[in-house]
């Protein structure tokens, strides 16, 4: 519980439960004199071995098959925007994506540097089966955007489809199980469901590997991070620590099935306040595309926007504002977030209708 300072729901960061900041002080600032993670050499045994149990650890927790690789890199899943084309394309120009909203959009945007993006299908309130989308099987890879963070929309299942699969999962890894046989690539940035920023997980089948353009920088080039296991130059070494705190909270509380089921609660409890409204409360979304980890809507009376963020700042629920595109309010839901906050949020909530409705 954060009594003194309430509850953060920002989509930006996720937070961190209290066991994995002590655990992560602890290893800034080791009680018995020892060398603090702060200035710990990558070169180290300890830095590899830390390395080492983080991959592991991901590697239960995902079931992740040998044939695939794990790299931890730096930039940001903005960075993996322009590193797909570099590494996936082989000399050819022709790549897929899905356009679901505004993350798949910058992910496109960047990709148009490298790559002709052809847009196989656009998601408005819904994502269309994958046999309705116009991919052609020539495409080098085709992109998703597991869940759209600033619309709140999400793919209830990985799509099957004949070009190797590639997803953005930077606001839903480790929120629920990943389906190995229909994905070829997928990466997050850490700072939401499994750490802080500065670290990017790169999770690709071997066979992906060796088709990077000539001209990509060695520190981007997916075959070099692999070959030299992810320290071409200096990996995140404090991020990494942060993820490896994290990934064994995640399996002492029952894995990636109990986030899932976490996840799954939480949302159900913000989705039933709006569908409980009578209409105070909006989302257009299609119930099976219902973002599980960042519930988006907005009040009917767009006037009242304001004055909810406000009273919700008043009563210790921060950081509801929506996405400067999309307007409205939004929830998010990472693993950090705790049952109390959620409750305390569906209370406001309610409340709220009653007596401005
Ligand atoms: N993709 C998705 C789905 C995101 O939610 C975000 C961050 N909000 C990004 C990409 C960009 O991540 P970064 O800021 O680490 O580049």
């Amino acid at each position: 519980p954060q009594p003194a300072t309430g509850y953060s729901f920002s989509a930006a960061s996720g937070p961190l439960p209290a066991e994995v900041r002590a655990a992560v002080a602890e290893a800034c600032m080791p009680p018995n004199g020892g060398r603090s993670i702060l200035s710990l050499p990558f070169t180290s045994d300890a830095y590899r071995r830390l390395q080492d149990e983080t991959e592991a650890c991901l590697r239960r927790l995902l079931d992740i098959p040998d044939e695939f690789r794990v790299l931890f890199l730096q930039g940001g899943a903005t960075l993996q925007f322009a590193m797909l084309p570099l590494n996936l394309l082989g000399g050819a120009r022709l790549a897929a994506y899905v356009d679901t909203g505004h993350w798949s959009r910058r992910a496109i945007e960047e990709a148009g540097r490298y790559a002709d993006p052809d847009i196989v299908a656009r998601a408005v309130g819904h994502i269309p089966h994958e046999h309705d989308w116009q991919l052609d099987p020539r495409a080098a890879y085709c992109h998703i955007t597991t869940n759209e963070t600033a619309d709140g929309l999400q793919f209830d299942r990985l799509p099957a489809i004949p070009v190797p699969l590639v997803a953005d999962m930077s606001s839903d890894l480790l929120t629920r199980p990943l389906d190995f046989t229909r994905l070829a690539l997928g990466y997050a940035a850490t700072q939401k469901t499994i750490g802080v920023p500065g670290l990017t997980v790169l999770i690709l089948r071997a066979d992906l590997l060796g088709r990077a353009h000539p001209a990509t920088p060695r520190a981007m080039n997916y075959t070099a991070q692999a070959e030299a296991a992810s320290r071409v130059n200096t990996p995140p070494v404090f991020p990494v620590l942060v993820a490896h705190r994290m990934l064994h909270w995640i399996e002492r509380q029952g894995g990636v099935a109990a986030m899932a089921a976490a996840v799954e609660r939480r949302s159900a409890a913000v989705y039933a306040v709006l569908d409980d409204s009578g209409g105070f409360y909006r989302n257009t979304i299609a119930r099976a595309h219902r973002s599980r980890v960042n519930p988006c809507f907005h009040l009917a009376d767009q006037g009242l926007t304001e004055r909810f963020l406000d009273a919700a700042q008043r009563a210790g629920l921060h950081d509801l504002r929506g996405h400067p595109r999309t307007g409205g309010i939004r929830v998010s839901l990472y693993n950090g977030v705790e049952d109390e906050a959620v409750a305390a949020l569906a209370g406001f909530m309610r409340e709220f209708a009653r007596t401005q409705g």
